[in-house]
């Protein structure tokens, strides 16, 4: 007998019929002869509705509060769930996750898991339950229901898979896997079978929206093999693991794209050892999260440095690089609030050369020009203006040929 974690998202639990669906799911696992935890998200929509609903009271509501509102979302989902399961003659049972004794930090809106206390789980289990666990929501140490981030589903999901040292980890949702890229800019963008977890943790924080990316670092920590597949389809989905055979051959395994990027230039910044240091931290202080920064050669003494950041950040970062101009004496700042980023990631980049050149001359034939480069071991990032976006996804993507299966080179 095995154990399968399953996750379902808020699409695949939107109404009735679709939970009936689910049930199906759940019940072809247990009648494999295993046992099943499941773990859901609100229904449909609920969470952003519910996040309308503070709006109309205030725009600086309290953490602890909104947390106190989300949770409710996934409190419905499960017991609906529950109750469907019941009726169709199955041992069910529903849990939030302070019931499970889902342990976080103190930090509402944004916490993360400490420990999971999974007496109570495997004792349902052992019962003979199914047992439906509330994703997105735990406990504080001293009370406080908090609950993970958006998308913290996948996150509650894994983390039960680990605990539990589950055989399966599944992510169910309403695409049937990973695809090379999003397949609303290019239709013939392939499904992955396999992707290793640190491609899918470039992916998922370069803007690919299938997995949380805390749900993928959490799954690389403690291995826990995932799988993404449909809800709705019975097509295989695709295996995050974090090594298979060939995976060196695979140059570019996906490209992904963000198109809400900002980009702030600070002018002549006097070009003296401590300069960045300075501007950074204060950046740092404001809370804002910088993406890609480049500096450039510096002329005259002076040099330009310029960053990006997300939308949510922008006014913020603004407010700091004026502070800095004026404080430090630079010539001033441009902003460019209409730029995107589109990236190629792959881990046999590591041991290919000439990926960058491949990349840069796929945009150079469609005469898009790159304002910035930021590259790592298994990714390269350009910035490019936001209207390229598109197109410059769909260059690469023809450019890498990654609508056919890899050929693989001969070892
Ligand atoms: N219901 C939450 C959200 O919409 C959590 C999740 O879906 O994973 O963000
Ligand atoms: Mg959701």
């Amino acid at each position: 007998m095995g154990l399968i974690v399953q996750k379902f998202g808020g699409s695949s639990v939107a109404d009735v019929d679709k939970m009936k669906l689910v049930a199906g799911r759940v019940i072809a696992e247990c009648d494999r002869g295993n046992q099943v935890v499941v773990v859901v998200s609100a229904m449909g929509k609920t969470t952003d509705n519910l996040l309308s609903l503070i709006a109309q009271v205030t725009d600086r509501p309290n953490p602890r509060e909104v947390d106190m509102v989300l949770a409710t979302g996934e409190q419905i989902s499960i017991a609906i769930l529950a109750l469907v399961l019941q009726t169709m003659g199955r041992k069910a049972i529903s849990m939030t996750g302070p019931q499970v004794g889902i342990i976080t930090d103190p930090f509402h809106r944004k916490a993360r898991i400490r420990d999971i206390n999974t007496a109570r789980l495997r004792e349902k289990l052992d019962e003979g339950h199914i047992v439906i666990v509330a994703g997105f929501q735990g406990l504080t140490q001293s009370g406080q229901i908090t609950t993970l981030g958006r998308g913290g589903s996948d996150t509650t999901d894994v983390a039960l898979a680990a605990a539990l040292h589950a055989d399966r980890c599944d992510i169910y949702t309403d695409v049937d896997g990973v695809y090379t890229t999003d397949p609303r800019i290019v239709p013939d963008a392939r499904k992955l079978a396999t992707i290793t977890f640190d491609e899918m943790l470039e992916l998922a924080s370069l803007g690919a929206k299938v997995l949380h990316n805390r749900s993928v670092e959490l799954a690389r920590n403690h291995n826990v093999p995932l799988q993404v597949l449909s809800t709705f389809s019975q097509n295989p989905g695709t295996l995050v693991v974090k090594e298979y055979t060939n995976m060196e051959d695979i140059v570019v395994s996906g490209v992904a794209y963000n198109r809400d990027e900002y980009k702030i230039t600070i002018l002549g910044v006097p070009d003296q050892p401590g300069m960045a240091a300075k501007l950074f931290s204060k950046i740092g202080e404001a809370n804002v999260n910088i993406d890609i920064i480049v500096q450039n050669i510096s002329h005259r003494g002076l040099s330009d440095i310029s960053f990006t950041v997300g939308k949510e950040d922008f006014q913020n970062a603004r407010d700091v690089a004026e502070q800095f101009v004026k404080e430090y004496g630079a010539e001033g700042i441009r902003t460019d609030d209409a730029v995107g980023k589109v990236s190629i990631v792959g881990v046999g980049m590591r041991s290919h050369g000439g990926i960058a050149a491949t990349m840069f001359g796929a945009l150079a034939k469609e005469n898009i020009n790159i304002q910035m480069i930021s590259t790592s071991e298994i990714k390269i990032s350009v910035v490019i203006a936001r209207a390229d976006v598109d197109r410059a996804v769909q260059a690469i993507h023809r450019e890498f040929e990654l609508q056919s299966e890899p050929k693989l080179t001969a070892r």
